[in-house]
C-alpha cells in the first residue's frame, strides 16, 4: 500500500469520527482533494518534450489553449495576471539567432516548491505531477520564490469562469497541472500539446517517460535533449530539444 493510500485511509477515518479541521473544511474534503486516483503509481512518469525548432514566432496557441482549458482569465494586468504557461524568446546577441519556447512548470522530480511549502499544499503525485492543493494553500508564496523557472503564479483577483476540474481561488498559488484531469481520464494528451498539433507545429509531445514504447521516450532515446538548468539536478519532467 502506498504512503498516499495509507494517508488517505488515516485521514478518512478521522473524518468518519466527525472531526473538523477548521470552520467550513472537513477532513474528508481535504483528503478527497488530495487523494490521487487508485491508478496513480510510480510505474508512470508523465512529461513533455518540446522541440524549440518547431515552436513558431508569434504563435500563442499553447498559452491560449491552456488558459481556456483551465479557466485562467486575464484581467489585463500583465504584471500580475496568472500564467500557467508563457512564451519565452531567446536571442543570441552575437548572431541574432532567435528561438521561441513555451515555459511551464517543469514537474521536477525533486521540486524545491514542495520542499519549502509550510502546509504541504505543494505536493508531487506518485506519477511525477507537481500540484498545489488550493484548499490548504495559505498564499505565503514561498514556493514561488523557490521555483527556479518562475513557473508559479499568485492569484490576485477574484476568480470567475472556473472549471470544475481546475479549482482556483484568490490568495492561492497555482501553476501548470500537466492537465492532470485529462490524464486521470486516460486522454493521454494536454491542452497545449493538442493546440500545437492542431496548428500544425507539433512542437509539444506529451507522454509517459517510463514507457519505452511511448512516442516521447522513443524521441528522447533517438535525439539529443536537455533539461533547463540541469546544474540544479531537479530531474525535470519537461525536456527540450533544439536549444
Ligand atoms: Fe515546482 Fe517550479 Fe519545479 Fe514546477 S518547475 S515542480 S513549480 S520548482
Ligand atoms: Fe497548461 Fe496543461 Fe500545457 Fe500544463 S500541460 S501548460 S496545464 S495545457
Amino acid at each position: 500500500m502506498s504512503l498516499d493510500r495509507r494517508q488517505f485511509i488515516a485521514i478518512g477515518g478521522a473524518a468518519v469520527a466527525g472531526m473538523t479541521l477548521a470552520p467550513g473544511l472537513r477532513l474528508m474534503e481535504l483528503a478527497e482533494a488530495r487523494s490521487p486516483e487508485e491508478s496513480v503509481t510510480t510505474l508512470q512518469r508523465w512529461g513533455l518534450l518540446i522541440d524549440t525548432t518547431k515552436c513558431a514566432t508569434g504563435c500563442t496557441s499553447c498559452v491560449d489553449a491552456c488558459h481556456t482549458e483551465n479557466g485562467v482569465q486575464s484581467h489585463n494586468r500583465p504584471a500580475t495576471d496568472p500564467q500557467w504557461i508563457r512564451k519565452v524568446t531567446l536571442k543570441d546577441k552575437q548572431t541574432g539567432y532567435v528561438q521561441n519556447l513555451p515555459l511551464m512548470c517543469q514537474h521536477c522530480e525533486h521540486p524545491p516548491c514542495v520542499d519549502v511549502c509550510p502546509t504541504g499544499a505543494s505536493f508531487k503525485r506518485a506519477d511525477g505531477i507537481v500540484l498545489v492543493d488550493r484548499h490548504i494553500c495559505i498564499g505565503c508564496r514561498y514556493c514561488m520564490m523557490a521555483c527556479p523557472y518562475k513557473a508559479r503564479s499568485f492569484v490576485h483577483e477574484d476568480t470567475t469562469g472556473q472549471k470544475p476540474h481546475a479549482p482556483r481561488g484568490k490568495g492561492c498559488v497555482e501553476s501548470c497541472t500537466l492537465c492532470v484531469h485529462k490524464i486521470d481520464k486516460g486522454e493521454n494528451t494536454t491542452a497545449c500539446a493538442e493546440a500545437c498539433r492542431k496548428e500544425g507545429h507539433n512542437a509539444i509531445i506529451f507522454g509517459d517517460l517510463k514507457d519505452p514504447k511511448s512516442e516521447i521516450s522513443k524521441r528522447l532515446a533517438a535525439q539529443a535533449s536537455q533539461q533547463l538548468r540541469p546544474d540544479l539536478k531537479l530531474n525535470n519532467g519537461v525536456r527540450y530539444q533544439g536549444l
